[in-house]
């Protein structure tokens, strides 16, 4: 496989933007190479400058629930694009999204859109603390919540693979006020809260989290969450970033029956575009501007053509039963990827939900950041290069999670599922 154009492009990107991506992850550093520089994507696919095709399962890290160039969101985009791109003045898009989503996530009862997971999970902790009074939030070691100050403290996936899980210029005073724990691990929650709990504003946990890989509450663990955090007068914040839409269509909190105070929502519910969104119970939401005295704005905020993505994406998926279908394409892709690597001699964890998957190089069970981080970096390096040199375009990372979409076909499936087999081989022989 060639790649002598992206080789000379990303270069050229390092001259003008910081290790030439805007966003970390896409620059390889932790598997090593030359990031494919994308023209295009169509389906499953993604083609690259030198002309490389590949079947993706970043899938832009998770928005593209229904594909690359979906028909339907590219209609609704380009019909809307025709009527003007940005007013500054309220359109009837920005409710139809905002009831439709409060109709498929019902703890949401008010919900604000933005533009970005992190201006939600940001602007989330800023309601949990004006409405509760206090300072001190709890979050997950490994789990992602975006890049603003009070969470980027033990935050897995981006931060872990660069190796600086906390960034300098995050204030001390501010990381002092959040507080870390283990994810599954009941008796460190109960400590804590036992210690501190009337300072704490929030719990944020992504229910199911993502950015450490794909790991799984064990049974029972988010109902003690949501019984800690109601004992103490203290908000639970529910993450739904990444499972919004992709771990069933309620989310992580309908499979697991959690009733949340505050949900965030992003990347599927813009359909590709940028949107993202908070919101929850009304009696808190109505402290946020103009409704309430907790100030939050955005020129940008439900802009025309990002709210038309994410309706036209969101209706497609209800009407469809998107969620359902893509679920047992993932079951049946990860059997088959479970399949290769016990016959290839790796020993691997695969853990999917929804649409989403990892596969772990590991031989004991991952339940928290510290058994994620514990994986065979190595081996899931060579794992990967060998899936990218024959054509399948997997997250450069171990701590992503990978995503199918609806236009990935059985024979997708099949052709990854064979290349697989491939990779684990060159893998156990390392
Ligand atoms: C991606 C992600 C975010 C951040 O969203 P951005 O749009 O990248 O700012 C926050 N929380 C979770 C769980 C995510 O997966």
């Amino acid at each position: 496989m060639e790649l002598t154009k992206s080789a000379a492009a990303f270069a050229e990107a390092k001259k003008y933007i910081p290790g030439g991506v805007n966003s970390p992850v896409r620059s390889f550093k932790n598997v090593g190479g030359t990031p494919p520089f994308i023209v295009g994507g169509r389906g499953s696919k993604i083609y690259d400058i030198d002309g490389n095709e590949y079947i993706d399962y970043v899938m832009s890290y998770g928005p593209l629930l229904l594909g690359h160039g979906a028909p339907c969101v590219t209609a609704a985009v380009k019909e809307a694009a025709e009527r003007g791109t940005s007013y500054g003045a309220p359109t009837l898009a920005e409710t139809e999204l905002a009831r439709l989503v409060c109709r498929l996530v019902p703890s949401m009862e008010l919900v604000r859109m933005v533009n970005s997971g992190t201006e939600a999970t940001m602007s989330a902790l800023r309601l949990a603390r004006a409405y509760t009074g206090r300072d001190c939030i709890v979050k997950f070691i490994g789990c992602y919540h975006g890049h603003h100050d009070s969470l980027l403290v033990k935050a897995g996936s981006g931060a872990a693979t660069m190796g600086v899980p906390d960034s300098p210029g995050v204030p001390q005073a501010v990381a002092a006020t959040t507080l870390t724990l283990s994810f599954n691990d009941v008796p460190a929650l109960k400590k804590l809260f036992a210690e501190r709990g009337k300072e704490i504003a929030a719990v944020i946990i992504e229910p199911t989290p993502g950015n450490m890989g794909l790991v799984l509450p064990e049974e029972g663990y988010l109902e003690t969450v949501r019984e800690v955090t109601r004992a103490y007068g203290a908000l639970l914040i529910c993450d739904e970033v990444m499972s919004g839409f992709r771990s069933s269509q309620g989310g992580s909190q309908s499979l697991y029956d959690i009733d949340s105070d505050i949900t965030c929502l992003g990347k599927v519910i813009g359909g590709g575009l940028p949107v993202a969104a908070y919101g929850g119970k009304r009696k808190i939401m109505e402290l946020v501007s103009p409704a309430g005295p907790m100030y939050q704005a955005g020129t940008l905020s439900g802009n025309p053509l990002a709210m038309a993505a994410g309706l036209a994406a969101l209706r497609y998926m209800e009407e469809h039963k998107v969620c359902e279908e893509l679920e047992s394409k993932t079951a049946i892709l990860c059997g088959g990827l479970a399949k290769a690597a016990k016959r290839a001699g790796v020993p691997v964890q695969v853990h999917r939900l929804g649409s989403m998957f990892t596969v772990f190089f590991s031989a004991g069970s991952v339940k928290d950041y510290a058994t994620a981080a514990a994986c065979d970096l190595r081996a899931f390096g060579i794992y990967f290069h060998a899936m990218l040199e024959q054509g399948i375009y997997l997250p450069p990372s171990q701590f992503e999670t990978n995503f199918l979409s609806l236009a990935h076909s059985a024979e997708d499936i099949e052709k990854t599922i064979a290349a697989a087999a491939e990779a684990f081989k060159k893998a156990a022989r390392c």
